[in-house]
């Protein structure tokens, strides 16, 4: 079926609209109909192959939310009409260790990202949700039950939601710890929303003096402008865990400083550019630890969605239509958004 999209064909082109192929759904197959997409930076950094090893034609996008528009002959748990998403994951090995376990995303035999992975539809890679239409095996759909009037501002819980649950879940924050998240953007705004709503004290780092205020309405209880050297200092040797979104390189040194003896601060940022090597001494005198994580599994991204449907979380959003995308990358850059740019998928038709 050919379904128009909006995508690169060379790193330094703007985006544009094309035309794709989806398969036919297969007997686990499930098609979608795409409301709206989520623009993550991540997207940003495939579709300029700030990361290298971009394949073109690119369809980024990897928030993905919509409706079943036909599902194939063994699909059971989902029908035509369901409201439903996809995230960052199209397919795994499901058989190794890592996909026994619900974590796909360390598939060890290597996931399927959402775009530019392998797959044997045309052309050879896939393409994402900066498009009317996808096709996705089941085990890789997720069931939303927020309501339909918040479905664009549940679309960015696919990637920045989930990317940020996932840590706050796996170092066990909640009530009593201290927890800093360090980029208000996408992905950190999620963050505050999310280590607020399971109970931590949580402190917003950010280098937008201008988000003050608006970092305390997102749940954090203290914001810390982190290129003011004195309000870091206030805050030294205090945080259990601090989650890390920041997209571009910068020192780690002025916030694991910040981190409790045996505190962790986790990396989930990928900037085009190396972070400086941090400094050892800081580590080893409180046995602190610097991680990182991927995303998170199928089965811990349905959780999110469930806590998130319960608790009233949905991402602040600026919807946009298809034809705006290069403009908001270039907002995006420059940390001007608040907090998440969704497509309107519609305006794809145009
Ligand atoms: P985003 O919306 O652009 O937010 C990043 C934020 O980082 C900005 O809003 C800004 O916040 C801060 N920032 C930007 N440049 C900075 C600089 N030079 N120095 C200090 N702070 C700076 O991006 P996002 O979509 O949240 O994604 C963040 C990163 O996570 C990207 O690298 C993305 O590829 C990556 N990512 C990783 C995973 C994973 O699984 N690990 C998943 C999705 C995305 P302030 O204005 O508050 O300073
Ligand atoms: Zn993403």
């Amino acid at each position: 079926m050919t379904t128009k999209a909006y995508g690169a064909h060379a790193a330094d082109k703007p985006l544009q609209s094309i035309d794709i192929e989806r398969r036919a759904p297969g007997p686990q197959d499930v098609q979608i109909d795409i409301a709206y997409c989520g623009v993550c930076h991540s997207d940003l950094h495939t579709a300029r192959s700030e990361w290298g090893g971009t394949l073109y034609p690119c369809v980024p996008g990897h928030e993905i939310v919509g409706h079943v528009s036909a599902v194939g002959s063994e699909v059971s748990g989902f029908k035509v009409g369901d409201t439903v998403g996809v995230g960052c994951l199209v397919g795994s090995c499901q058989h190794c260790a890592a996909c026994d376990e619900g974590l796909e995303q360390y598939c060890e035999n290597g996931f399927v990202g959402t775009y530019n992975g392998p797959t044997a539809d045309a052309p050879g890679h896939t393409l994402g949700g900066y498009s009317q239409c996808i096709v996705v095996d089941k085990k890789f759909v997720l069931k939303i039950r927020h309501s339909e009037s918040q479905l664009a501002a549940v679309a960015p819980l696919l990637c920045a939601g989930i990317t940020t649950y996932s840590p706050l879940r796996h170092w066990k924050v909640g009530p009593g710890s201290k927890v800093g998240v360090v980029g208000i953007g996408g992905l950190g705004h999620m963050g505050v929303k999310l280590a607020h709503a399971m109970g931590a004290h949580v402190v917003a780092f950010t280098t937008s003096d201008n988000k003050r205020r608006a970092a305390l309405d997102l749940g954090a209880d203290e914001v810390v402008v982190s290129r003011n050297a004195d309000e870091m200092k206030a805050h030294a040797n205090s945080f259990d865990f601090i989650l890390n979104t920041v997209a571009a390189s910068h020192s780690l040194d002025a916030f694991t400083s910040l981190l409790k003896r045996d505190g962790t601060m986790v990396l989930v940022g990928v900037p085009e550019h190396p972070h400086p090597s941090p400094s050892v001494a800081n580590l080893i005198f409180k046995r602190r630890n610097i991680a990182g994580s991927l995303i998170g599994g199928i089965a811990e991204t349905q959780e999110m969605l469930d806590f998130c449907a319960d608790k009233g979380i949905v991402s602040d959003i600026e919807m946009i239509p298809a034809q705006k995308i290069d403009e908001a990358y270039d907002r995006m850059v420059k940390g001007d958004v608040k907090y998440r740019f969704v497509i309107d998928n519609a305006s794809l038709a145009k």
